[in-house]
């Protein structure tokens, strides 16, 4: 803890508590774990690990929170979301040296992605209006009314590559639909979640939202088991969005939707402008950012052959650009991966590529120098004459590797583009607007751009296809995932 600022050090107080019921605790059993810092390898700090009995407390708070809370009015529930938005812009540097040193991300990336969680916040409590049921036409004499009301405690389980952007965003439209919430963010990065916690108790009453730390196999399993909890939103692997499902099913029935991994094409036609649709390229990849862990990373390049040569000259120059650095910098574009679970997974994979006969032209070693002599530095790693017989073409690496596919035929690129048992983005580039638009329509992916790629819309519905998840987010269908119907038919 020392190597670091004292603004940092002050940030680092207080957090082997997390929040539950508006106050600070610490788990039951006095376990806790270390988070570390994964540019340094270094500890930061230990935060608790909740078991079932802290489980069992925060759930009791919910429930307990719920009743008071369902019963505002809409729109002063929207007031304390948008509140919690702007306390998050007026201490976005504190959230973002939390995410860079605890996930690797950039610190100026990380400050983006606090004022995109607030902008996401303050357009769900603009959705309150939303909350409006329905009156049903009906013969004379009978009247049929919708109501919409929320399930009650609803856990909200968040992965390790956007830390504080899904620890806030996240519970905006759970809460502006009246539910209770518990967050569990994820164990590689829960600094920032419990930074938010300041803010949460000063805003909300006490148990609408409590900030749960630990693990998936004992905290997460016992949130998603417990027969009072109703409603469930991950969003995390593929693996465990499948257990979460089974978990859900031993505690009752419940609503569960899940936002799983991508391994999302990038399909370029021969006619595109060469130096966007690059920089497209690398973007949609992530490489900056957060090296590559996003699941909406387009990581297979489909290049037609007549551009190809051209086209991967260009990326491999472009993507020698990026500034790699220490995530505390903020002149770096590209960190590190957020744990050395990551990290060995990057190079398990570009071991497997290179065995399985694909050709590295970029990459596939850490960035050299000295500020990467720790720390899960890899740098931006590029695979060409990959073939979709491969594993590195087809398994979600979650990492800076990106696979290059060549291609001649229209239909033979869109079968090879579906043929992975994920669906959740692709992005097509080409000028020639109708077929773009039949190539869309043909492909079996959640959010797909037309010359463009990684860029999320507001109040466009986001999710997968396939085993990428079950639901859509970012958007009203998210809000009205958070209320359940109840439908009244009236003989007057
Ligand atoms: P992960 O699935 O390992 O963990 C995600 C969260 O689930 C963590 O908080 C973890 O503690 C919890 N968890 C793990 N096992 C659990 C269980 N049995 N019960 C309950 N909770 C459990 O994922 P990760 O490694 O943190 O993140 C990477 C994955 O997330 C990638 O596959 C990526 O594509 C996906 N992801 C998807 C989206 C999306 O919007 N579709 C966004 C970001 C990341």
């Amino acid at each position: 803890m020392d190597k670091y600022s004292d603004k940092v050090r002050k940030l680092l107080q207080g957090k082997d508590r997390m929040l539950i019921g508006g106050e600070w605790v610490q788990a039951g059993s006095g376990q806790r774990f270390w988070t570390d810092d994964p540019a340094t390898e270094e500890k930061i700090c230990e935060v608790p690990l909740a078991q079932e009995t802290d489980v069992e407390s925060a759930v009791e708070a919910a429930k307990g929170a719920f009743a008071g809370w369902r019963r505002l009015d809409p729109f002063e529930r929207a007031q304390k979301v948008s509140a919690l938005a702007n306390a998050l812009r007026q201490h976005a540097e504190d959230f973002a040296l939390l995410d860079a040193i605890d996930s690797g991300n950039p610190v100026t990336a990380m400050k983006g992605d606090v004022v995109m969680a607030a902008a996401i916040m303050d357009y769900f409590a603009g959705l309150a209006g939303e909350l409006k049921g329905s009156i049903l036409p009906g013969k004379p004499g009978m009247l049929h009314t919708v109501l919409q009301e929320p399930y009650g405690v609803v856990v909200r389980i968040i992965p390790f590559n956007h830390p504080i952007f899904f620890a806030a965003c996240k519970i905006a439209a759970p809460l502006v639909a009246g539910n209770t919430v518990i967050l569990k963010p994820a164990e590689q990065t829960p600094l920032s979640a419990l930074e938010m916690g300041k803010y949460v108790q000063d805003i909300f009453p006490p148990g609408v939202v409590n900030i749960v730390t630990g693990d998936g196999p004992i905290t997460g399993t016992a949130l998603v088991k417990h027969p009072k909890t109703k409603r469930i939103a991950l969003t995390g692997g593929v693996d465990t969005g499948r257990a979460v499902l089974k978990l859900a099913a031993e505690g009752g029935i419940k609503q569960v939707t899940l936002e799983l991994g991508g391994k999302n094409p990038m399909i370029v036609f021969p006619d595109v402008e060469m130096d966007k649709a690059v920089e497209s390229a690398v973007v949609g990849m992530n490489f900056h950012w957060c090296q590559g862990q996003s699941c909406g990373s387009t990581s297979r390049l489909f290049l037609h052959k007549k551009i190809h040569d051209e086209f991967l000259d260009r990326l491999i120059q472009r993507t020698g650009r990026i500034r790699i650095g220490l995530p505390l910098d903020p002149q770096t574009e590209m960190g590190c991966l957020a744990s050395k679970e990551q990290y060995d997974k990057s190079f398990r994979y570009i071991e497997l590529g290179k065995k399985e006969g694909a050709v590295l032209v970029a990459g596939g070693s850490r960035p050299k120098g000295e500020p990467f002599a720790k720390g899960y530095f890899v740098a931006p790693t590029i695979f060409d004459r990959v073939e979709m017989s491969m594993r590195i073409a087809r398994e979600e690496i979650f990492g800076p590797v990106l696979s290059v596919l060549t291609w001649e035929n229209n239909e033979e690129v869109i079968k090879q583009a579906n043929g992975v048992d994920y669906g959740l983005t692709a992005s097509i580039w080409t000028r020639d607007l109708s077929l773009a638009y039949r190539t869309a329509e043909q492909l079996e992916a959640g959010y797909i751009w037309i010359n463009g790629s990684s860029r999320h819309f507001l109040g466009v519905p986001f999710g997968g296809y396939k085993q990428s998840g079950i639901g859509r987010e970012e958007s009203v269908e998210e809000l009205l995932s958070y209320v359940q119907t109840k439908s009244v038919n009236t003989a007057l």
